[in-house]
């Protein structure tokens, strides 16, 4: 934790990314963040095969199941502390000891309502879609792309 906000001290604030403060103070080594985030494309890629797969086989049932237990493993250090707000009023914070952490559980929150990992037919990068039996591409862009190369593709035809 240290490591992650060295300049927090021992006044670790109950972090939280959609605020500033959090910015102010994070600071994880390069390093650390793209090893972390090669588990995480990991874990993803492993459980995409969720979603485009009707018939799951032997061997992807056990990368679907790594990937589940990556993803676990970079949430695991996540906890709900429980506080009491100014109006005397018990709320759960969340507690994530890395910006890795916060991107596992939001996949977390994802899958656990309905949404699937796919992998982009064009980019290759994994995304979360709600209509993952027929969403293909991550973005726009990535729609568009593979939509101006086939109709050249048509125009020299
Ligand atoms: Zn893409």
């Amino acid at each position: 934790m240290e490591r992650y906000f060295p300049k927090a001290g021992n006044k670790l604030p109950l972090l939280d990314p959609a605020k500033e403060n959090f910015w102010k103070f994070y600071a994880e080594p390069i390093d650390d963040f793209i090893a972390g985030a090669s588990l995480l494309w990991e874990a993803l890629d492993g459980l995409s095969y969720l979603a485009t797969e009707d018939k799951v086989s032997e061997a992807q049932g056990r990368v679907i199941y790594e990937g589940l237990n990556e993803l676990n493993d970079l949430k695991a250090p996540v906890s709900t502390p429980l506080r009491i707000d100014d109006d005397g009023g018990f709320v759960k914070g969340h507690h994530f000891p890395s910006l890795l952490s916060i991107y596992a559980s939001m996949v977390e929150d994802d899958l656990a309502s309905g949404r699937r990992v796919l992998i982009c037919k064009e980019c290759e990068r994994p995304f979360v879609a709600a209509n993952y039996k027929t969403t293909m591409y991550c973005s726009r862009r990535c729609r568009n792309t593979v939509s101006v190369r086939e109709w050249r593709k048509k125009k020299k035809e």
